[in-house]
């Protein structure tokens, strides 16, 4: 096993699971399961689906690709538009993809048709977070043409608030997404099957408000994942927070002075801030830096305390002397986990089966 690791507890995942497709259910509304921050990882695809989502997304063609390849037969949904070199890949890994662009859905059709397989599409709409979306004045059209496309099947419209510019779910935009279901339907002479409120970021909302309207699924990663809700990075009751761990080991650990000296200029990864001389103590090293996740977006156990981090480095301060070889458990933000993931040097290590 690799010794820096990412810890992955597939059974509070499944927890997490089980009473976020609950609460929702109550709701009228379905989870359907984002696997990116995991990069698609098949045994938290596989816990997801035993919880009873009923199905899975991811931004990258990659991680589509890893699913089907660890035997998830789920849908899937494409979260990020294909790109015009990846259309023939999303239509093959993909069931449904969200799309904004008529160049897109166009060449998405004469591939589909290729294959024979009619192709999904969520078309998304631009309520104000500003990242991707149609505006809403050109939606119907957008969707009649994709209604005439021989190689799409439309199956409806989404949104995606809170991740560029912060703007929170709530009854006006929320209320817009419904209302422009109906234009929609209006347009095409046929009701659609998915209306999709948003991400994690909606969870407060659809459990909360008086009337969810046309709103009947969620895309859930963080929520599920990491039992956060992104908008106020508090932990959702009753749901597991530390389904992840990054483990690392120590390599030094010595008495030091508190302060550095010697004239300053820029440290390696930007400015520092220092707490003041607090006199000599114990300075931990651990095997694991910038270049394998975001060292601020780890939350160390109680008796430590953060102090810096460079490309290869993470810095703390300890109780006591530790001996190289040990190993410290955090617990990694999303954005620390999707880097921890990502990084070629961090193994994965799962535990439990998710299945229970
Ligand atoms: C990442 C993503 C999600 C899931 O976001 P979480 O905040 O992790 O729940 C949903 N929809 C889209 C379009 C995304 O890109």
């Amino acid at each position: 096993m690799e010794c820096l690791r990412v810890e992955v507890d597939l059974d509070k995942i499944a927890h997490n699971a089980r009473e976020l497709v609950a609460r929702l259910a109550s709701r009228g509304i379905s989870v359907t399961g984002v696997t990116k921050a995991a990069l698609g990882a098949p045994e938290v695809a596989a816990a997801l689906v035993a919880a009873g989502v009923p199905g899975l997304a991811d931004s990258r063609v990659e991680n589509l690709d890893r699913l089907r390849a660890g035997g998830i037969v789920a849908p899937t949904l494409l979260l990020r538009s294909p790109t015009p070199s990846q259309i023939e890949h999303a239509v093959v890994v993909a069931d449904v993809s969200c799309n904004t662009e008529p160049e897109i859905l166009r060449s998405l059709s004469d591939a589909a048709e290729r294959t024979q397989v009619p192709h999904g599409v969520m078309l998304m709409v631009e309520l104000g977070d500003l990242r991707e979306g149609i505006l809403p004045v050109d939606l119907a059209c957008i969707a009649e043409l994709t209604e005439r496309l021989a190689g799409l099947r439309l199956v409806g419209i989404g949104t995606n608030l809170a991740c560029r510019s912060g703007i929170v779910p709530d009854d006006r935009n929320m209320g817009q997404l419904s209302a422009l279901a109906e234009v929609v339907e209006a347009r095409i002479g046929r009701s659609i099957d998915v209306v999709s409120g948003g991400n994690s970021a909606n969870l407060a909302w659809a459990l909360e408000t008086a009337d969810v309207g046309r709103v009947n699924d969620l895309r859930l990663g963080e929520a599920v994942l990491l039992g956060l809700d992104p908008t106020t990075r508090t932990a959702i009751d009753g749901l597991h927070t530390d389904a992840f761990a990054l483990v690392a080991e120590v390599i030094e650990s010595k008495r030091k002075p508190s302060q550095p000296w010697g004239s300053t200029g820029e440290a390696a990864w930007g400015e520092v801030t220092l707490a003041g001389d607090r006199g000599d103590i114990w300075q931990t090293i651990l095997a694991v830096g910038h270049q394998d996740t975001d060292p601020s977006g780890l939350e160390p156990p109680c008796d430590i305390h953060f102090l810096g981090a460079s490309s290869d480095h993470l810095v703390v301060e300890t109780p006591e002397r530790m001996t190289p070889g040990d190993e410290l458990r955090f617990i990694p933000g999303y954005g620390a986990l999707v880097r921890a993931m990502t990084s070629p040097f961090v193994g994965v290590a799962m535990i439990g089966d998710g299945q229970g």
